[in-house]
């Protein structure tokens, strides 16, 4: 269908089913007018028009208001009885005449309006079959009523008189009923042109057939005209040109002019008149369901037509998406406005090639590949679409030669029976988002390298600070060996300059074996390899021995220095060296960062299933802002820096690393100029849960001196007071510290 047809068939406008009463007092009134007349002309006028006023009394019928159905029943039946006492038909045979149209009436409105609204309707096959079957059964069931009245009236009439009867009353309602049904008005041409000269061909044709004398076959000239129009007009042209060619027809025929002429004196009048209704009969039955299907046809043509335009306006819209539609041979038929923006090309010239006109074969043969079959894009279609509909990334061409990524997404179309036929594929160009993938992943990729690199380079300066350590540890021993020796007269006596040079050598070295002892465990933890012994062991021995180290630098200050033992074993399992590594450190540490006057505790306290260690001091503490790094590798606070106080910042570091390999905690509070408090919590050996086992003698007895006791002296020393409570003795800081929240907590805060 042209678009000319397809905008002209937009025009249509549908004629609801409208129920009127004054038009049925209208066809009311022709039926008088015709009966009327007819009887008045005479008995071929009679013979030709007799059954235009039934079809008219059913057309009535379907107008006429629901509520008022039987009113042109009641009157179209008295008007026949009437028309026939004109005529002067015996007046039995006039009633009949008169039941029979109302019965006509009934039947044929009753089937029209069967299930449908109430206006008979004329579009669908079904409206079809109902005006069939209903202007059918109505004519035949009023004729035998009509029968049955003439035989009773003792007048039985001949067959071929009920047959033209019959065929006369059929004629009349399958045409007169016709314009009074609801049907669609579709306006088909934008110029009339053809549709007058069709008009004209069938108003000379029957002019001319049914005047010339003895040319009956010339009849037939009339049907292909008509069948042009049922083809190419509207029903509505059908049914006027029907109604005028009868008319025409049975007016001619009734002054007895042309091959139908109705001629009651001649010839056999209900021959002729059988003739001429068969012809006319067969002319609506050719007309109207052809007229009727060739409309649906448009109709459903138009609305494809309309549908069809609407998907391209659609896929036309979408320019930033590729629409690219193949038959099941993969050639192009569908080419949208999107690929032309995104390709390049233009989309006649696309038609009937194949994608591979701007996918390269490189591209098509990994695609195939990926799938397992051949390079073509019909087949790489198939098997794509039977798997999943998932987009994947094509390589393609733009007609300019540049090379773009689109992501595609294949999809089947099928056919009223399921068979495949063709793929529809939509892209988008994501050339842009590949390229930044390729350089994230490139960039990914020069990370791990570098990141590897470092591991290695890390890994080597483990190992060499490993292997250096070994190899300084030696000869350090046997130089700090041979300098105890000769510091210690054994070598002879030394002078005092000689002496003192010697203790700063042995002072250094002690600092130069600290540092090594330090790289050398720190080595093994970041190698992964700190293997610690696992012994039940007391800790209260670990602090005396820890505390036996540093008593030489407690000697000679003023530091009030306190040792908090409990009375019973505080065992945990664990590496007996590794810990009292922890504690020297952190008492180390509270020494050097506390001045002269200050004051450092140390304490074990028993909890219910962990053994907790805390040491704390009145000294310089850490800025608050530094204290989260407190246990990262060489970390050392501003104030050791300014203060130049020795260190090397991997104590803090090694003792957390051993801490938790011994499945406990570390943290510290520290407040700038006031004091740090070092809490170190560890999981009790399974006689310290029960805590508190009877073993320890009072604190500062034999037991407190004992080989692994610290050497701790009470009362004042060279000004250092150092002093060893016992539980509950102790000064009031100390027992603050033991009340600190970080000790009231198994888990310190810093860690
Ligand atoms: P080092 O003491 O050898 O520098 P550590 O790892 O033992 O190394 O300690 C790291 C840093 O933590 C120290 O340099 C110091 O700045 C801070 N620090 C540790 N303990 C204390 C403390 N008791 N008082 C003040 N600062 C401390």
């Amino acid at each position: 269908m042209s678009s000319t047809e397809g905008s002209a068939v937009a025009d249509r406008v549908a004629e609801g089913p409208v129920t009127s009463g004054r038009l049925a007092v209208l066809l009311i009134a022709a039926v008088l007018a015709i009966g009327a007349t007819a009887t008045t002309l005479g008995d071929t006028w009679v013979i030709a028009f007799t059954q235009w006023p039934v079809g008219l009394v059913t057309a009535a019928a379907i107008v006429a208001p629901r509520r008022w159905w039987w009113a042109p029943l009641l009157s179209g039946g008295a008007l026949g009885w009437w028309t026939m006492r004109l005529a002067d038909v015996v007046p039995l045979a006039a009633v009949g005449f008169g039941v029979s149209v109302a019965a006509q009436a009934l039947v044929a409105s009753v089937v029209l309006r069967w299930g449908g609204p109430d206006r008979p309707r004329l579009r669908s096959q079904g409206d079809l079959a109902r005006w069939l079957v209903g202007c059918t059964l109505g004519p035949v069931l009023g004729t035998a009523v009509l029968a049955g009245f003439v035989v009773a009236a003792g007048d039985p009439p001949r067959p071929a008189e009920a047959v033209v009867v019959v065929l006369a009353a059929t004629f009349s309602h399958l045409l007169l009923v016709l314009p009074f049904v609801g049907f669609d008005r579709v306006t088909l041409f934008r110029t009339d042109t053809e549709r007058w000269l069709q008009w004209a061909a069938v108003l000379a044709a029957t002019g001319a057939v049914f005047t010339l004398q003895d040319q009956v076959a010339w009849a037939f000239a009339l049907v292909p005209l008509l069948a042009w129009g049922a083809l190419r007009l509207t029903l509505q042209d059908m049914i006027a040109q029907l109604l005028v060619v009868s008319v025409a027809a049975l007016t001619i025929a009734s002054f007895g002019i042309g091959p139908y002429s109705i001629s009651v004196e001649a010839r056999d009048a209900v021959a002729d008149s059988t003739v001429l209704h068969l012809f006319l009969l067969s002319a609506v039955l050719l007309v109207v369901p052809y007229a009727l299907v060739a409309q649906l046809l448009r109709e459903r043509s138009a609305e494809a037509h309309r549908e069809r335009e609407l998907v391209g306006r659609i896929m036309n819209s979408a320019t930033r998406t590729a629409i690219i539609g193949t038959d099941r041979d993969g050639r192009i038929t569908l080419f949208n406005v999107g690929a032309e923006l995104l390709l390049g090309y233009d989309a006649r010239d696309m038609l009937g090639l194949t994608p591979a006109t701007f996918v390269p074969r490189s591209e098509l043969h990994a695609q195939a590949e990926a799938v397992g079959t051949a390079p073509e894009f019909h087949r790489i279609a198939r098997a794509l679409t039977k798997r999943s509909s998932e987009p994947r990334d094509w390589r393609m061409r733009r007609k300019s030669g540049e090379m773009r990524t689109h992501s595609l997404t294949i999809t089947r179309m099928h056919d009223q029976r399921g068979e495949v036929v063709g793929y529809v594929c939509t892209s988008e160009d994501v050339t842009a988002r590949v390229q930044r993938q390729d350089a994230l992943l490139a960039a990914l990729l020069t990370e791990r390298e570098a990141v590897e690199r470092l591991e290695q380079a890390d890994r080597m300066k483990d190992a060499l600070v490993s292997t250096v350590s070994h190899e300084l540890r030696t000869p350090l021993t046997s130089v700090l060996g041979y300098a105890t020796m000769l510091a210690d007269g054994d070598f002879g006596d030394l002078s005092a300059p000689v002496a003192q040079t010697l203790d700063r050598i042995i002072n250094n070295g002690e600092r130069l074996r600290s540092l090594v002892e330090d790289l050398l465990v720190l080595s093994r933890v970041n190698a992964g390899q700190l293997d610690l012994a696992s012994e039940p062991l007391d800790m209260r021995d670990v602090v005396r021995s820890a505390y036996d180290v540093v008593a030489p630098q407690v000697e000679g200050r003023d530091l009030d220095v306190r040792v908090d033992l409990p009375d019973g074993k505080a065992l945990v399992d664990g590496d007996a060296g590794m810990l009292e590594r922890v504690v020297l450190n952190l008492l180390t540490n509270a020494l050097k960062f506390t001045r002269d006057g200050g004051q450092v505790d140390v304490s074990i306290t028993l909890e219910a299933e962990e053994v907790v260690l805390e040491v704390s001091d009145t000294g310089l503490g850490i800025p608050v802002e530094e204290q989260d790094q407190l246990f990262t590798q060489f970390f050392r606070s501003s104030v050791a820096k300014r203060e130049a106080i020795q260190g090397t910042g991997l104590g803090l570091s090694i003792a957390h690393a051993i801490i938790e390999q011994h499945g406990g905690v570390i943290g510290a509070t520290s407040e700038p100029s006031i004091g740090s408090t070092f809490l170190v919590v560890l999981p009790g050996s399974a006689p310290a849960r029960g805590n508190g086992s009877p073993e320890a003698p009072p604190r500062g007895t034999t037991n407190a001196r004992g080989p692994r006791a610290p050497r701790v002296r009470a009362g004042v020393s060279n000004g250092t007071r150092t002093r060893i409570c016992r539980r509950g003795s102790c000064s009031r800081a100390s027992r603050d510290a033991r009340s600190h929240p970080l000790a009231r907590h198994s888990r310190p805060s810093v860690c």
